[in-house]
């Protein structure tokens, strides 16, 4: 990559939170960053609206039963690709620097491998790829001499406060922040009686449905923390969490010197997904910088593990390694669909998870194989387990 060169990047899930602002950040940044490929699943008019404003020649359609009707509202000589196959076209695509992988859970996974084996630098804001598969994603990274972005919040700020040292020595530890979500200082009878609406409104960040329960229940911090594991190739005993309510300090590296530096922002994924995509470069995309003055207090405690106990069932997994990390995301995925639709209380997603976590034989997951037979396994597990544990 050159620095002086745009960056030309393909968004895999564009429709989504991750994808809207991306499109926006480029929008502002039409030197440096230059969107030459969209993908979404199924949201067929955002989709095309998305291939006008930018201009794309190529758009993918995961659900090919939508390729006609999307079809109908392209502008002539856009080229469509569709179903799964499609997504693995885009991410391959020629003259494409950079694949940013925003799609819900692990449906990304394929085309990740895919764009990382075609060359492509890897902008990653789905964590399920790393959680699942973090080893077999990294070392093919490493093969190919590809690099891999960190978008979500916490890790970009990890990445910047690095500044590109890969000397673990210097590392005392990492600290990832946690907003603590809406219920930070609710009991755990209260937690039983949590709705879906509840768990849906995030007092700090704007994200989709399903990082958004997650953050309520703090099992994408746990997720953060496996995928933390791999980005930046540290032990889990190095990794730590820190409630931090107000979302403005993004994560902190304690380094061994006794220093800390932590990356500071307003909570807009703006910032991480501009930085990710400009890096090494630092851009004027017009984004607000802190007033300290207005701020007020930022404040920090410790997690409360004994009513949330999601970061301890992310540091079991990540500590058992092998497969055990694919299990717990597939079951955190499917407990939260059952919370969502109303089948299991809220407390029956760790549950779910926990469960299916101790009924686990741990293999290695140097394979693809192996990651994706033990991710279907515990699809299966959990929903045998919500089967089981349906409310009413
Ligand atoms: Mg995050």
């Amino acid at each position: 990559m050159s620095d002086s060169a745009k960056r030309r990047v393909v968004v895999l899930g564009s429709t989504g939170s991750i994808g809207t602002s991306t499109l926006e950040v480029a929008a502002r940044l039409p030197g440096q960053i230059e969107i030459v490929a969209l993908a979404a699943n199924g949201s067929v008019a955002r989709l095309a609206e998305q291939v006008r404003a930018t201009g794309v020649r190529d758009v993918a359609i995961c659900d090919a039963s939508k390729e006609a009707e999307l079809r109908a509202l392209l502008p002539e000589g856009t080229r469509i690709h569709s179903g799964p196959e499609g997504l693995l076209e885009v991410a391959t695509l020629a003259g494409a620097d950079i694949v940013l992988v925003a799609i819900v859970g692990t449906a990304g996974l394929h085309p990740a491998l895919a764009a990382i084996e075609a060359g492509k630098d890897l902008a990653v804001a789905s964590k399920e790829i790393l959680v699942m598969a973090g080893e077999v994603v990294t070392s093919a990274a490493r093969r190919r001499g590809v690099r891999i972005l960190p978008v979500d919040s916490e890790h970009n700020a990890i990445f910047q406060c690095l500044d590109g040292r890969g000397n673990a020595d210097e590392v005392a530890r990492l600290i990832l922040t946690a907003s603590g979500g809406p219920f930070r200082m609710w009991s755990a009878e209260r937690l039983e009686r949590v709705t879906p609406e509840e768990a849906l409104c995030h007092p700090t960040w704007q994200m989709g449905p399903k990082v958004t329960i997650d953050s309520a229940t703090l099992f994408n911090k746990g997720l953060e923390m496996i995928e933390a594991r791999w980005l930046f190739d540290i032990g889990m005993d190095r990794i730590d969490v820190v409630v931090h309510p107000q979302s403005i300090v993004h994560s902190m590296v304690e380094f061994v010197d006794g220093s800390v530096l932590a990356q500071l922002s307003r909570p807009d994924m703006a910032f991480p997904i501009q930085y990710a995509l400009t890096w090494p470069r630092r851009c004027r995309g017009g984004l607000l910088p802190l007033d300290f003055a207005a701020m007020g207090a930022l404040e920090f405690e410790a997690p409360c593990h004994d009513v949330f106990p999601a970061l301890g069932l992310a540091r079991r997994a990540g500590n058992a390694g092998g497969t055990m990390p694919a299990v717990f995301n597939a079951a955190n995925e499917v407990a939260v669909d059952a919370f969502r639709a109303g089948g299991i209380p809220f407390p029956g997603i760790w549950r779910c998870v926990r469960a299916v976590m101790d009924l686990h034989d741990v293999r290695p997951s140097s394979s693809l194989d192996a990651v994706v037979g033990a991710d279907a396994w515990a699809r299966s597990a959990a929903e045998a387990w919500v089967a089981n544990h349906r409310i009413g």
